[in-house]
């Protein structure tokens, strides 16, 4: 079988952080596990990086959008590999052939009429002179009268809806209450298609009913799409009008598209993974594929599967800086393998923490207790028994149909449960690593080579200590924190406060 999976790099303004890997994390168990069945499979991963969000930041530091995107490009992508995350691609939206793979498939649109340019009312700043694209926008959402910024509501859990227009908007910048002008805007409309997608939308798996509801809501809340803003950071359809820039969730969805093989879109048996935020299924569920059947170019949209990842909401990000108990990568890779923090991510998530705060003694604890001991006796055990005995099938075959059902949580609990049972037999354990791998591929591969007898030990035998650790850590941290200027660490905190990201989200 053949396999599209897709995750985000969300919030490529910002240092990377564990929090950002989770969508990734996530996709990146299911690619593994379907490789590693035989599944044909591309994993592609992508930055956002236009949109007025990385403009609104940029603006802040006192830098050009693409200098802050390739910045942190640089920084994010050794990162992912530290971490194992196994993309055949990390896509850019700054890429030329992506923007002009874009501005061709708009064009195109618009030719053939199913794209039309029309009069928008788009809010303006009078005070900035500034029209307001969505980041740039702050107000109450219409829809659960929550305070958010535009394009769509920050209160991604309970509500998350695009936000046609704002109540009570003001200006992000200044504060300035705001005008409304009549701007020429390109439009898609998304009704037309429903009827197509619908069949498709979670069709080839259980428990989508939220995934479809949120779809059809959409579906009926927004009969058509505004795909232009009034930004100059995107990419411009029409050379004279620089300022007029396609719309960042327009822009990031067709680098789906744009950025993996063609036969694998036109191919109707494609299965279609996405993995994303609850706050990414409008455009999943309505936009992308509305914008492929627009087009008429032979991309299939069937087999199309939402794995919102709602249960891990991750408080270790930018919002508590000012704690201190942000988990940034490079610090966290600099203390630790990446398996270790792969390791921690899947646990959280299988134990159904729903608010998942860091803690060094918790996490330690786990590692220590599950892995440093529970892995490393159970295989010595298994290696000093007389024989290789039975394979356990029953067990096995029961952590595969979880992964196959995108169960992670379930995969996981099972596969650990599994290889730390003292009962278990070298047979098993030796059929086990490969499902373990998927998820600290690392450690499972060391644990192989121990099982197979060309290795003497999985870990250094040591446990590891939080004190040691938490401190080491906290050295590289304010050591960069250091040489960070403090314009920077001011806009950080003002992105921050005014941060729409879901790790922000309390619960409700
Ligand atoms: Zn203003
Ligand atoms: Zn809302």
């Amino acid at each position: 079988m053949r396999y599209f999976v897709s995750a985000g790099w969300p919030y490529l303004y910002d240092v990377p952080g564990l929090h950002n890997c989770v969508p990734m994390l996530f996709a990146d168990v299911t690619a593994r596990f379907l490789r590693s069945r035989g599944d044909e499979v591309f994993y592609l991963c992508g930055g956002d990086e236009h949109g007025s969000r990385v403009e609104f930041v940029a603006k802040g530091l006192g830098k050009r959008p693409q200098e802050l995107v390739d910045e942190k490009y640089r920084e994010t992508v050794p990162l992912l590999k530290a971490m194992g995350i196994s993309v055949d691609s990390f896509g850019r939206t700054s890429d030329p052939r992506h923007k002009e793979f874009v501005r061709s498939f708009l064009l195109e649109l618009r030719e053939r009429g199913k794209v039309s340019a029309k009069p928008v009312e788009v809010p303006y700043c009078p005070r900035c002179s500034k029209h307001l694209p969505d980041r740039f926008l702050q107000g109450r959402c219409p829809h659960c009268g929550d305070t958010t910024y535009g394009g769509q509501c920050g209160n991604k859990r309970a509500c998350g809806k695009m936000i046609a227009s704002m109540r009570d908007g003001r200006c992000a910048l200044c504060g300035e209450t705001v005008e409304f002008r009549a701007r020429e805007h390109w439009v898609l409309p998304v009704s037309p298609y429903r009827l197509r997608i619908m069949p498709h939308v979670g069709s080839d798996r259980r428990n989508q009913a939220e995934v479809v509801r949120r779809v059809e809501e959409t579906f009926r809340d927004i009969p058509e799409v505004t795909l232009t803003r009034d930004t100059s950071w995107g990419i411009p359809l029409v050379e004279s009008e620089r300022e007029r820039t396609v719309y960042s969730w327009a822009d990031s969805l067709l680098a789906k598209i744009s950025g993996a093989p063609e036969e694998l879109w036109k191919d109707a048996a494609t299965r279609k993974l996405f993995f994303l935020g609850m706050d990414g299924v409008p455009f999943y569920g309505v936009l992308l594929p509305s914008l492929l059947l627009a087009a008429e170019k032979g991309h299939s949209v069937s087999h199309w599967t939402l794995l919102p990842n709602e249960v891990l909401i991750y408080e270790g990000g930018v919002c508590s800086k000012s704690t201190g108990t942000g988990i940034w990568l490079k610090e966290a890779l600099s203390v630790l393998e990446g398996d270790f923090w792969r390791f921690h991510i899947y646990y959280t998530y299988a134990r159904a923490e729903k608010h998942a705060d860091f803690r060094w003694e918790r996490f330690v604890e786990a590692v220590n207790t599950l892995l440093i001991h529970g892995l490393e006796e159970s295989v010595t055990r298994a290696v000093a028994a007389p024989s290789a005995g039975e394979v356990d099938r029953e067990r096995l075959g029961n952590i595969r149909a979880s992964f196959a059902e995108v169960d992670t949580a379930g995969a996981f609990r099972r596969t650990l449960e599994l290889v730390i049972d003292p009962g278990v037999s070298r047979a098993t354990l030796l059929e086990a690593m490969p499902l373990l791998g998927c998820f600290i591929p690392r450690i499972a591969e060391r644990a192989l080579r121990r099982l197979e007898g060309s290795a003497d030990r999985i870990f250094d035998g040591r446990p590891l200590s939080h004190q040691e650790l938490r401190v080491r850590y906290q050295a590289l941290v304010d050591e960069r924190r250091d040489r960070q200027t403090l314009q920077e660490e001011v806009t950080n905190l003002r992105a921050d406060s005014l941060c729409v990201c879901p790790i922000n989200l309390k619960e409700q």
